[in-house]
């Protein structure tokens, strides 16, 4: 597992302490991410599945802003790559840690158990849901009342939309119950964790594939 090294850091130019500061404080000069440094630890934040959505845009701001290459274009040759590295690794943690799905599967990467490929298996809890959708796609195709089928269809896009809403609220929930009860990082968590992902991950392609059928009669329609 990978661990922040808490140890103080010095800064190359200066020599003040840096602690884990994108920048020095003393003399601005951007620093090199602590080795094993994880996406919370570069904005400042303890490792939790619940986040506070303003006070990370604030970090992600102030960050982008203290690193930025525009402000270290005067310097030397390391600190402008010290700055470019500096703002990628920002600019991933603040894209990877807003998005609460994104956010869980770092999470289980953090742990050494990362999601993986996309999996064919129907989530046996969404079967049903699945089936129907995958009917409904059927009859589009060959279908002998386009509008209604269109109608179908479009019914099993709400459908899917409003349980990936659903799944997504519960996961958010887990969060903050894991959390909670210090429980984040236990196996049943991550167990828990990575078939609720999966699920998700799951209705998410059916999804992009109904609207891609949807787009696609919508095209139909307009050559008639
Ligand atoms: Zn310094």
């Amino acid at each position: 597992m990978m661990r922040v090294q808490t140890r103080e850091h010095e800064c190359w130019h200066c020599s003040a302490r840096t602690g884990l500061a994108l920048v020095c404080v003393n003399c601005e000069a951007p620093q090199p991410l602590p080795p094993g440094a994880d996406l919370f630890a570069v904005l400042g934040l303890a490792r939790r599945l619940v986040l506070d959505p303003d006070d990370l845009e604030r970090r992600y701001h102030d960050a982008s802003r203290a690193v930025h290459p525009d402000r270290h274009q005067t310097a030397g040759e390391r600190d402008r790559t010290l700055s470019l590295s500096a703002s990628a690794a920002v600019n991933r943690a603040y894209r990877t840690l807003r998005d609460p799905v994104a956010r869980g599967r770092y999470w289980l990467e953090l742990h050494g158990t990362p999601l993986g490929e996309r999996n064919n298996q129907v989530p046996p809890a969404l079967a049903e849901l699945v089936f129907e959708t995958q009917e409904q796609l059927a009859e589009l195709r060959d279908a002998s009342d386009p509008a209604a089928a269109r109608r179908g269809v479009q019914a099993a896009h709400n459908d899917l939309s409003e349980r990936l809403q659903a799944l997504e609220t519960e996961l958010e929930q887990r969060y903050a119950a894991w959390d909670a009860a210090g429980e984040a990082d236990t196996p049943d968590a991550l167990a828990d964790l990575k078939r609720r992902l999966s699920d998700i991950a799951y209705l998410r392609t059916l999804l992009d594939d109904v609207e891609e059928a949807l787009d696609a009669v919508h095209e139909r329609g307009k050559g008639d």
